[in-house]
């Protein structure tokens, strides 16, 4: 129902349609397009809690990244399925009931895709898939397989009420470093017109074919390994009834780059 649509924009090459939760449920399932719950800024200003679920962002995609319910760790989606990894490094299969504040999902339908031999560093792979990416699209999904070296990854622990900033907690992050690791790097480009409402630049996280490492990449290798890229020019977002899309030209550049940096 048109009612339920609550703001439809044109930024630059990008389609944004922001609607209510109850739309977003009923929102068709469309391939090249990245589905999200909630918005950036709302995450920094510590709107930790979110009230869509998980199960309702796998019915919009099978690819992903994000956080949960409280800030509990960092969210990957591979393969329809949600992992999450918590502050303590700990990875976690997360319940179709878990609400998530902050996630973006696309259901995952390769462009392009590329074998890559490295060693690549992450300026490296950033450019890579750069490259890879058609140009003329605006929001890129992102899938890489294979081995990796200097795993720099980093997660956070779970806040309870009254939340802090998002910038808060991520001085109190946890990282950590793994030498070698077989796995998924997930992530998406966003254009820095759409600053604040999802994060500009590339945005990865990591887990283990074995489930056992994961987390936000703040640094990584890519050794060997198959990159793929998805991609388009629209992004629904679904927003709690306590947020707002807000004005992209308005985010804080800096805050966003020291809270999710990587
Ligand atoms: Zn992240």
């Amino acid at each position: 129902m048109t009612r339920d649509l609550i703001d439809d924009r044109l930024i630059g090459a990008l389609h944004l349609r922001a609607m209510d939760r109850s739309a977003f449920a009923n929102d068709s399932e469309l391939s090249h397009t990245a589905f999200q719950v909630g918005t950036l800024n709302a995450l920094m200003d510590g709107h930790f809690g979110g009230d869509a679920t998980v199960g309702e962002l796998l019915a919009h995609g099978d690819l992903g990244i994000g956080t949960i319910q409280h800030l509990d760790g960092e969210m990957i989606i591979v393969d329809g399925v949600a992992h999450v990894v918590d502050g303590s490094g700990n990875v976690h299969s997360v319940t179709n009931d878990v609400r998530t504040p902050f996630a973006v999902v696309c259901r995952f339908d390769p462009v392009a895709h590329t074998e890559l031999s490295g060693p690549h560093d992450l300026a490296a792979l950033h450019q890579h898939l750069d490259d890879l990416a058609p140009r003329h699209l605006s929001v890129l999904a992102i899938r890489v397989t294979g081995e990796f070296s200097d795993l720099r990854l980093r997660s956070v622990h779970g806040q309870r009420h009254p939340y802090p900033s998002l910038t808060e907690v991520t001085k109190h992050q946890t990282e950590w470093a793994v030498n070698s690791a077989t796995g998924t790097v997930v992530g998406f480009r966003f254009p820095d017109a759409v600053a604040g409402v999802d994060v500009p630049g590339h945005h990865y996280h990591f887990i283990s074919d074995d489930r056992t490492v994961g987390g936000h990449v703040l640094d990584i290798t890519l050794l060997d390994g198959v990159a793929q890229v998805d991609g388009g020019d629209d992004l629904h977002v679904e927003l709690p009834a306590d947020v707002s899309l807000g004005d992209p030209s308005l985010a804080d550049r800096a805050a966003i780059k020291a809270a999710e940096g990587g």
